[in-house]
């Protein structure tokens, strides 16, 4: 089949279309209507139909795979590999689902995870779907503070972590933080089921509160949990992301939709039939490993390998050998992580047998050229570049080598895939822009299967934020992009206040208000700077409260510590400036692009609201001079 006629029908006939695709996955009662798009911006997928997305990954393949490898959790960090094969990962999760049962939680309760890129992060999330709760995967990088927002938005029945995670050789206990947490939050839940890897001998329990995994799963090995049926709309999950304010956003998933939709990427974009293997990168806790570590691979029948460790350790060759020894044929990894394996020597992408590799996909951030080059030089594969947001949960642009793979275009994800209909238009005006101008990449509703269906209680909120930026009714992705004469796309950046570091979406605002919180400090602006190696770094200047007498070099290590302590490395500040005055416009607001601008020593733009010319100035001697805290010089 030809791409340009699938894509042609997929928004011309979307009914048709994704009717015909509903048949990938099993329907426990068929969808009586296919779309219900009568209330825009929202809509349903597959209405009336009920299915169940653990018996679509997990007790469908019984009878076919049950033998085959389902997972295979690889930890360079505690040097285990666990091979599970869909009879055993059938066993786990059901065990897994009696746990849940047995601690009170049902269909529709939310459950908090916390958990490293271990075997048991995947039983959670299918033990989750099975009973129908409603999971919410909380990155393992972010801090006490990010977990107790997280925690009061989505309200859990239950939180489940690990006592601690490993990077780098390095353990980074996990159950302080969880306790930290569960002190601040306000809807803190009745029980904390806790991973014991042993990692963490110093961990304490609080008795009545926290559950014991391993004891209970003794206990409940045997059970079988029965699937609960869910209607395709109800919601399967929860994944906060990062938005403008500092109240992180929770994108909330269906069921049949998603299932579909992962089910027709897994062939079309992925080229990965049943039996075949996968290995992504990512962590659990993002959107690409929901999709592409656990629920995508698995619902393809695919074998999908989960990895625990830095990609360098205990060598450069780690992810090649891994290739060789499962015969991977798709990899999906970020740019950032090539870049890090691109410092080291290029021998080893030829040094493992890679034959069975075709397709390196990488997603989350812009690929720079020499990055993509470097890769597809020294492995001889196609590397693919894929563009997505949390909220698609499923690449949106991306060639389609399972289709008909067109010709890549360095630094181009390609083409929209099935149901987007995509253009990019003046910022100002709503108009259409010619081929090669820039302008602000916007989705036509309705949105397809797998994209988020709203914002976790707060249908305005998701209104707001992405359908009302223009005055017809349109996504916006919030990222600048640019159409060639050929309809590639290629992604500019945000038009947002948020920033991406290594693949990963922080809001500035979020920062800004961790570093506020500091007695000392009286204004803050965040800005994103380019970093060779992270794509983007946080960049914060600050002014001090008057009165303040401490030493500005403190202040700055104190607000470093502060965003860390509050936030997670992930947003550790590359270099913060102690200036006397920011930068804002006569009607009071923050001038944070030229403020960018002169970090980076590009043009700061227009300048004509400037308040006070001196502020600038200030900047610019505070730049010249060094940051107060942070490696990092401009
Ligand atoms: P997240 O929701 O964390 O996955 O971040 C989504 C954002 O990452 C997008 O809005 C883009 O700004 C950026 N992004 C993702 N994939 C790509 C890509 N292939 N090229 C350029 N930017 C990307």
């Amino acid at each position: 089949m030809r791409y340009e006629d699938a894509w042609r029908r997929s928004v011309d006939d979307p009914e048709g279309f994704w009717g015909e695709q509903a048949k990938l996955i099993h329907w426990e009662t068929p969808p009586a209507r296919i779309l219900d798009a009568t209330h825009p911006p929202f809509r349903r997928w597959f209405v009336g139909g009920t299915t169940n997305l653990c018996h679509n990954a997990v007790d469908r393949h019984l009878d076919t795979r049950g033998d085959q490898l389902a997972i295979v959790a690889v930890s360079t960090e505690t040097n285990t590999t666990r091979e599970i094969t869909y009879r055993e990962l059938h066993r786990e999760v059901n065990a897994f689902a009696a746990i849940l049962v047995s601690l009170g939680v049902g269909r529709g309760d939310r459950v908090v995870i916390y958990l490293p890129n271990i075997a048991e992060a995947t039983f959670a999330m299918l033990a989750c779907a099975r009973i129908g709760a409603i999971h919410s995967v909380v990155f393992g990088g972010f801090a006490a503070h990010n977990l107790a927002l997280r925690i009061d938005d989505a309200e859990p029945a239950l939180l489940i972590c690990a006592d601690a995670g490993m990077r780098g050789g390095k353990v980074i206990p996990y159950k302080p933080l969880v306790d930290a947490a569960l002190r601040e939050a306000n809807a803190a839940p009745a029980h904390v089921l806790v991973v014991d890897r042993g990692l963490d001998p110093a961990m304490e329990r609080q008795p009545g509160r926290d559950v014991d995994y391993a004891t209970l799963r003794e206990r409940h090995l045997d059970t079988d949990v029965p699937v609960v049926w869910l209607e395709s709309n109800e919601p399967s999950y929860l994944l906060y992301t990062s938005g403008t304010t500092g109240k992180p956003k929770g994108v909330q998933r269906d069921v049949g939709g998603h299932a579909v939709a992962l089910a027709l990427s897994m062939t079309t974009i992925f080229d990965l039939r049943p039996g075949q293997t996968i290995l992504c990168t990512s962590d659990v806790g993002w959107a690409v490993g929901h999709s592409y570590n656990v629920y995508g691979p698995l619902i393809g029948g695919c074998t999908a390998i989960l990895y625990e460790g830095v990609p360098t350790s205990p060598d450069p060759g780690i992810w090649w050998r891994l290739c060789e020894t499962y015969g991977v044929r798709t990899m999906f990894s970020s740019p950032t992580a090539i870049r890090l394996l691109k410092k080291q020597d290029a021998a080893w992408l030829s040094r493992y047998d890679l034959s069975a590799l075709e397709w390196i996909f990488l997603a989350g951030e812009p690929l720079d050229r020499p990055t993509y080059e470097w890769l597809t030089a020294g492995t001889g594969k196609t590397v693919i570049d894929n563009y997505w947001q949390t909220e698609t949960g499923w690449p949106a642009l991306s060639l389609m080598p399972g289709l008909d793979l067109k010709p890549v275009k360095p630094g181009s994800p390609g083409f929209p895939t099935f149901g987007y209909r995509m253009r990019v238009i003046d910022e100002a005006t709503g108009e259409e822009k010619p081929a090669g101008e820039k302008g602000v990449l916007v989705i036509e509703p309705p949105l397809p299967p797998g994209c988020l269906t709203t914002i976790w209680r707060d249908d305005e909120r998701y209104r707001r934020s992405y359908f009302g930026h223009f005055s017809e009714c349109l996504y916006s992705s919030l990222d600048w992009a640019v159409r060639d004469a050929d309809g590639y796309f290629f992604i500019l950046g945000r038009t947002d206040d948020v920033i991406n570091v290594a693949g990963h979406r922080l809001g500035t605002r979020e920062i800004e208000e961790s570093v506020a919180s500091l007695g000392a400090v009286a204004e803050v602006a965040v800005v994103g700077i380019v970093d060779e190696l992270k794509g983007q770094v946080p960049a914060v200047f600050a002014t001090l409260r008057q009165g303040v007498t401490d030493d500005p070099r403190d202040v700055a290590q104190a607000m470093e510590r502060r965003v860390v302590e509050l936030l997670g490395s992930l947003a550790r500040p590359a270099c913060v400036y102690v200036v006397g005055a920011l930068p804002k416009t006569r009607s009071g607001k923050l001038l944070r692009r030229s403020l960018q601008a002169l970090i980076q020593g590009t043009d700061p733009g227009d300048l004509s609201t400037l308040d006070d010319p001196n502020a600038l100035d200030e900047v610019r001697r505070a730049i010249l001079r060094g940051p107060d805290c942070g490696a990092r010089r401009a």
